[in-house]
């Protein structure tokens, strides 16, 4: 298996072999195909495994082939700490340097005012950590009725930090028909039940 096999656009691979992959890893070929044709995904994969790039690199170019309405974000990424949303923002930049999307990284530690600024200049992604992205929802500065695509990124630490009634809230401002993507590490029973109520006949792929 390769990465041109997983029906990612030429401007994807082009920078996948710039970060010098190779080979998918096992997450990689077995998510990416599903994601780009639309399908929720329940992941159970631990850092490391590249996991990261299994949800980005099929989102690129979801969104970069399709129309944005006045650039409101489209995609939703939620990641339980700072650093994990940082890294996920990162990778973003790296896939996405061939692409036109824009992004913004919503996390404490940062002027609000600052990501205001930059969610009023009209972004195509949101990657936040969900007690940062209530925040400056609640001050009325973000519209979430075009995310189409969300994120959620070790379920597992959201919930052993107790963001999951937080993360309740948010998936409630979302649309309703939309594609998520759910990743934990482990699957207790509680992040089974939670993934049920999220995601729709989701693919299951564990590594
Ligand atoms: P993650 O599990 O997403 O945190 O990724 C772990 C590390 O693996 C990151 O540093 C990625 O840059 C790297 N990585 C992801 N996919 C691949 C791949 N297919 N080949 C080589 N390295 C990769």
């Amino acid at each position: 298996m390769n990465f041109a096999d997983l029906g990612l656009s030429d401007e994807l691979l082009s920078a996948v072999s710039d970060a010098g992959y190779e080979t998918p890893t096992p997450i990689q070929a077995q998510a990416i195909p599903q994601v780009l044709m639309g399908r929720d995904i329940l992941g159970c994969a631990q850092t490391g495994t590249g996991k990261t790039a299994s949800f980005t690199l099929p989102m690129i170019d979801i969104l970069a082939s399709g129309r944005a309405r006045a650039r409101m974000p489209r995609s939703l990424i939620l990641a339980p700490t700072r650093e994990l949303a940082a890294q996920v923002a990162q990778n973003f930049e790296t896939y996405g340097k061939n692409s036109k999307l824009s992004m913004a990284l919503l996390i404490g530690g940062t002027s609000m005012g600052d990501q205001m600024k930059i969610i009023d200049r009209g972004v195509d992604v949101l990657i936040a950590t969900p007690g940062r992205l209530l925040d400056l929802f609640e001050r009325g500065s973000l519209i979430l009725r075009d995310v189409k695509i969300l994120v959620i990124d070790e379920a597992d630490r959201m919930m052993d930090m107790g963001f999951i009634p937080d993360v309740e809230k948010i998936v409630s401002l979302l649309p309703q028909i939309r594609q998520t993507l759910f990743f934990s590490a482990t699957m207790a029973t509680e992040i089974k039940k939670l993934a049920d109520k999220f995601l729709m006949n989701p693919k299951e792929i564990s590594v």
